[in-house]
């Protein structure tokens, strides 16, 4: 690399959406079949009759995961999950995947193998078909990439740019949970590594271990939408906390929100552990990571049609640009919501 004299620019000035930003936006598309490129929870191509949809996330050790707490039957099984949620996020479904690892020189063959036990399990337990990969050592660590293929019709398909004013925002399940159970664990952690022969102390909180070390994907709610013919006006999956996603569609749809507090869904263990870290749950829901939830906007005339399915919270409305993507507190205040997020690589 030359590098002589000429600045360069710290990653960490971009964040990883201006990075994602800044090395997409001059690719132009050369084929009419690809219907979407960049910047959706996946890539849509058109193939006449029905239309692919492609994705793919790459988990990474010490970034991602922690083997520490970190079963490597969960960690497949989760690879596998956090991409079908992004096929599910485009109400598609997923049919196949491809696996990639590299593995470092600590690994055996039976580690491996339970990786694969985890893949092979969410193989079955969603109906996808492993279709191939890579394999390659690594030097630092273990990493895994798994690409999502599905399907649906190209009507059928829910972009993330496509919400307007008056539609009714939802989410499914709950959120914050994830983000309660890796707090958990990583306290956990620094009390085993000052003190071996501690136990942990996990119990009563099942709930939130399971959503972060086995979450699973919103397959019940794409195929509720297909067997009651709605479709959502926008739809994203929640991997980096509500904030950050609302965020995204409204940007997207050029359009703004308001979101009420008091309706987003949080379930008890999540705010008993947030109390305990002196966390407000309310910031565990916005802004922490990994609930693989769906966040989706319907038409105001749909309502009556999702609104007694047990995981579908209707917490807010779009709205016109000018008000702003904002948080009605319980208070009555109006908040601009922040993308915090997961953005790892971002300062500060
Ligand atoms: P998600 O959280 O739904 O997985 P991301 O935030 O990872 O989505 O990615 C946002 C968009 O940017 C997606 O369309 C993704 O395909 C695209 N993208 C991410 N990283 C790259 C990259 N290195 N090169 C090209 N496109 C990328
Ligand atoms: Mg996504």
């Amino acid at each position: 690399m030359s590098e002589k004299k000429q600045k360069l620019t710290e990653i960490s000035e971009l964040g990883e959406f201006g990075l994602i930003d800044h090395i997409t936006k001059d690719i132009k598309i050369k084929h009419s079949s690809t219907l979407k490129g960049v910047g959706d929870d996946a890539a849509v191509i058109d193939h006449g009759k029905t239309c692919s949809v492609v994705t793919t996330d790459l988990l990474v050790e010490g970034i991602h995961f922690n083997l520490i707490y970190m079963p490597l039957k969960h960690l497949g099984y989760k690879a596998v999950v956090v991409n079908l949620s992004d096929v599910y996020a485009m109400n598609a479904t997923p049919k196949q995947i491809t696996v990639s690892i590299a593995i470092s020189g600590k690994f055996a063959v039976e580690h491996v193998e339970q990786i694969y036990e985890g893949i092979k399990l969410a193989c079955d337990t969603y109906n996808v078909d492993l279709i191939g990969g890579d394999t390659s050592s690594s030097f630092t660590g273990l990493a895994i990439s798994v690409t999502a293929i599905g399907e649906a019709k190209k009507e059928e398909i829910a972009y993330r740019n496509t919400a307007k004013p008056n539609d009714i925002v939802c989410v499914t399940g709950n959120l914050g949970s994830a983000y309660m159970g890796l707090q958990l664990l990583e306290r956990e952690k620094e009390i085993f590594s000052s003190n071996p022969s501690a136990q942990p102390s996990l119990e009563g909180y099942d709930y939130i271990l399971q959503r972060q070390l086995k979450p699973e994907a919103r397959k019940d709610i794409i195929e509720f939408f297909a067997t009651n013919k709605i479709k959502p006006t926008s739809m994203i999956d929640i991997s980096d906390g509500l904030s950050s996603e609302v965020l995204h569609i409204c940007n997207k749809s050029n359009v703004g929100c308001k979101i009420f507090q008091d309706k987003i869904p949080i379930d008890g263990e999540t705010s008993q552990m947030a109390e305990e870290f002196k966390i407000e749950p309310l910031i565990a829901a916005l802004n922490g990571g990994e609930d693989y939830e769906l966040l989706f906007t319907i038409d105001m005339n749909d309502l009556d049609k999702v609104k007694d399915h047990e995981l579908i919270h209707p917490i807010g409305h779009i709205a016109d640009k000018k008000h702003g993507a904002v948080l009605i507190t319980t208070a009555g205040q109006s908040i601009p919501l922040q993308a915090q997020g997961w953005n790892q690589m971002k300062s500060k």
